[in-house]
């Protein structure tokens, strides 16, 4: 038993002010609220719950800044994945779980409390598979074990290379798999978790290029007790392929063709109709945003305002790793919708900030997303963030998230996970040993490319 005491915390009801949060065995057992900090009691002027990355390709954080400088003809999406697919050959198993360390350091220094892993990098440089065909999957729970993350794996289901299931590319041989080989893949990405806290296994088709619906179908029958993910309309191209295979958009097929619904996490969904978005949100499907990732490739823009408008759940996800940051993630959300609408505050609703309206949002959407619970209240996990203000400023309740988000006024402190601390100050302790050994595997691998 310990506790903790915020002058301001953020809870389901809103800002409740001193407040003594009480964690037994890794959960929140209780939440008063006017009370006065015990002896031993740690003490923050506000805290707020973790937040869920929902959508995270951990080796892609190796090519960070690799990939800025223009090619021989125009550089887009597709360009960008010719030189990703050239990078994920390189690598062992080893700098996968040293790629993966490092940034789930950065993420718990920057407020993330859970990562969602949408792993595709399972076999061997060959294609073939390891003695453990889940070796990789090994390495990202390592890699989580040795940080602290909360992880929910989402071990990737790959076989085509376009709509209509066309036989892969040599290109994708590292990340191929049949209804046989993945069922195999995930019971052992079942084991690789087993010891993790609060740990859950889902599943995602990589995208309609990659699965068929009927092998869609056959992955839901396996055994598994985590959510579904999969990309789907980021590219207009993609949904000008999807609409000369079956005559519909990617997520109005998908929609159509499946039961997709609060258990599923549609990555992107940029391009989307009016119908397709209203369809999406009163299913309870998911959208898992990634608004850095979606900048830095040139997507598009998500239809934000009339999604949260039919109640659609959001959620965000660092994605490609480019940049780890949960203020940063959140204020490109923002400021995707006001070129797009020429209006201030686009997403801010039931009477709340910007801030608050975008962290309470993919906060509850995040943890649903990645099977897992949020909220500073009695009962739940006990993962929660401290924030500290840059100056003495006296920032009150939605001010101290729109300070966060926009105003670059606050900065991490604490991070708890399950209830352990592993950020104090805004540093992991491990944070040097990793970084060191990140280096080392940079080097290396820059000195392939
Ligand atoms: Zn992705």
């Amino acid at each position: 038993m310990m506790a903790i005491f915020g002058e301001q915390v953020l809870t389901p009801d809103g800002w409740a002010e001193n407040v003594r949060i009480v964690v037994d065995a890794g959960r929140i057992a209780s939440v008063e609220p006017n009370s006065t900090a015990g002896a031993g009691d740690e003490r923050h002027a506000i805290i707020v719950p973790g937040m869920a990355n929902v959508h995270s390709h951990a080796f892609q954080r190796a090519m960070a800044g690799l990939t800025e400088m223009p090619g021989p003809g125009s550089d887009n999406f597709w360009s960008w994945r010719d030189l990703m697919y050239r990078f994920a050959l390189s690598f062992s198993p080893d700098q996968i779980e040293a790629v993966a360390s490092q940034l789930y350091v950065e993420m718990l220094e920057a407020g993330f409390t859970r990562v969602g892993e949408f792993h595709y990098l399972h076999h061997d440089k060959n294609g073939g598979h390891y003695a453990d065909i889940a070796e990789h999957s090994a390495r990202i729970a390592a890699a989580a074990h040795a940080t602290g993350i909360g992880l929910t794996l989402l071990p990737v289901f790959y076989a085509h290379s376009q709509f209509g299931g066309q036989a892969p590319g040599e290109g994708q041989r590292r990340f191929i798999n049949d209804i046989d080989s993945f069922g195999r893949l995930l019971e052992g990405a079942r084991k690789a978790v087993q010891t993790l806290n609060q740990s859950k296994v889902g599943i995602a088709p990589h995208s309609l290029r990659a699965a068929t619906i009927e092998e869609i179908r056959e992955l839901q029958r396996l055994d598994f007790d985590g959510p579904i993910h999969i990309h789907i309309a980021e590219q207009v191209k993609e949904v000008e392929d999807s609409i000369a295979f079956s005559g519909q958009r990617p997520v109005e097929y998908l929609l159509a063709n499946s039961d997709a619904d609060s258990r599923w996490c549609f990555i992107h969904a940029t391009h989307m109709t009016d119908a397709e978005t209203i369809g999406m949100a009163k299913r309870g499907v998911v959208a898992g945003l990634c608004p850095i990732t979606e900048a830095n490739l040139g997507d598009g823009f998500f239809q934000a305002p009339l999604f949260l408008e039919h109640g659609g759940a959001i959620s965000v996800g660092s994605d490609s790793n480019v940049q780890i940051g949960v203020s940063d993630e959140l204020r490109q959300l923002e400021y995707s919708q006001r070129p797009l609408h020429r209006a201030r505050n686009v997403i801010a609703t039931h009477g709340r900030s910007t801030g608050r309206t975008l962290f309470d949002e993919a906060a509850t959407g995040g943890a649903k997303a990645l099977s897992h619970e949020s909220g500073i209240t009695a009962g739940k996990p006990a993962d929660f963030v401290s924030l500290k203000p840059v100056f003495d400023a006296g920032y009150k309740a939605d001010q101290v998230l729109d300070n966060w988000i926009f105003g670059e006024g606050m900065s991490v402190d604490g991070v708890w996970v399950h209830g352990r601390k592993l950020v104090s100050e805004g540093r992991h302790p491990a944070r040097e040993r990793i970084g060191e050994r990140f280096g080392g595997v940079m080097k290396a691998l820059l000195s392939q490319h």
